[in-house]
């Protein structure tokens, strides 16, 4: 593959001071390191690639053969050119960040520290009656866990384990790296070891080596009231235990939320739809109707108009932060019939023309828009 030119890449000109091929690298290195670019695959490249030339032109005896004899007469120091690491280029180069990076190490992703296994997702049902309330569910889990006959190391009884010959022990590979401030040692994690310094001489029976073995394990997951679909909650330490031991994954749980017939949620509120007959709206009623806490007794006023919204306090959906509680409104519908007898008939008809059924709204019934502004 056809290198690109240093100067190209960094973007500068033949001539440019080496303060300038700092500047230019440093911007370079802020705009595409990985952390800010997790979503990019080619931002890693890039950050390599300025890393790179920044080694060459850095050096003023680097750049020099450079400039003669062009990709052939630079050897970079990074394993023979080309294939640098992320670590190789912080150890080098971190100071470049001036810490603004967490101090040169870079995200979780790092080689850095611990091996870590891979997430587990699952998707978890919940009704709306688990949802406004939150909800502890049990579920059943099949997960890579550290085999019990190694304790997870992947040797004959756990045990079994020499020296690692890569690094002599040390977990480290040391070397010697050119940067602008002369030579300096660089240390890196083993990667045969991934700096345990130790590695197996006689594989486990159980687990060949690799120190997981698979179980199916009851995970109690505990979901706060107020969850909504599509979000999702995560429990550190209950997903896959790495190959060759390390510490476990997460658990991801994408909520899926059930939509309910009766009830439907908007937001903390909870909306019923109450219809009620004609007779009950005009001489008044008691009801019994349905909440996410089961039946409740409600009152129905003497009087009362299709349209009316009435609202039961703190029967709502939890705040997910933990302020509080929605409410559950009833929308009042007032049932007009649709078949009538003879006799039920003949009654109506007497009605007709009574000064009583004449719709005549007073200020305490209000139209659609006010109870809204009312309510909302
Ligand atoms: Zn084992
Ligand atoms: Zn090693």
């Amino acid at each position: 593959m056809a290198k690109r030119d240093y100067y190209e890449i960094l973007g500068v000109a033949r001539g440019a001071s080496a303060e300038d091929v700092k500047k230019a690298y440093r911007k370079l290195a802020i705009k595409y390191h990985p952390d800010k670019n997790p979503d990019d695959p080619s931002a890693e490249e890039k950050f390599k690639e300025a890393a790179e030339a920044y080694e060459i032109l850095s050096s003023p005896e680097k750049r020099q053969r450079y400039d003669q004899y062009g990709h052939q007469g630079s050897q970079g120091g990074f394993g023979g050119g080309g294939s640098m690491n992320m670590e190789d280029i912080f150890s080098q180069f971190g100071d470049i960040f001036g810490g603004g990076f967490g101090g040169g190490s870079f995200g979780g992703g790092g080689g850095r520290g611990q091996r870590k296994g891979s997430n587990l997702r699952i998707k978890l049902k919940l009704d709306l009656e688990e949802v406004a309330n939150g909800v502890e569910k049990k579920i059943k889990v099949k997960r890579q866990v550290a085999c019990d006959h190694c304790r997870g190391n992947g040797s004959k009884n756990g045990t079994s384990l020499k020296k690692c010959t890569t690094c002599n022990g040390t977990g480290q590979i040391r070397k010697v790296v050119n940067t602008m401030l002369g030579q300096m040692v660089s240390a890196t994690t083993c990667t045969t070891c991934n700096g345990d310094g130790q590695m197996v001489s006689e594989r486990c029976d159980y687990c060949h080596g690799n120190g997981t073995s698979e179980k199916e394990e009851q995970i109690s997951i505990k979901v706060p009231g107020g969850v909504a679909d599509g979000m999702q909650l995560s429990m550190s330490g209950k997903g896959n235990y790495p190959r060759g031991g390390g510490i476990p994954g997460d658990l991801i749980i994408l909520i899926e939320e059930q939509e309910d017939e009766i009830l439907k949620r908007d937001g903390l509120n909870i909306i019923y739809d109450l219809y009620i007959s004609f007779t009950d709206a005009v001489f008044g009623s008691s009801l019994e109707i349905p909440t996410i806490d089961g039946k409740v007794k409600i009152k129905i006023e003497p009087g009362t108009q299709s349209g009316k919204i009435l609202r039961l306090k703190g029967k709502g959906v939890k705040d997910l932060n933990g302020y509080g509680k929605g409410d559950q409104l009833i929308y009042v519908n007032v049932w007009t019939p649709q078949a009538l007898n003879k006799e039920e008939k003949e009654l109506m008809e007497k009605m007709k023309g009574s000064e009583n059924f004449k719709p005549n709204p007073g200020k305490n019934d209000k139209g659609f828009f006010e109870k809204m502004k009312e309510f909302f």
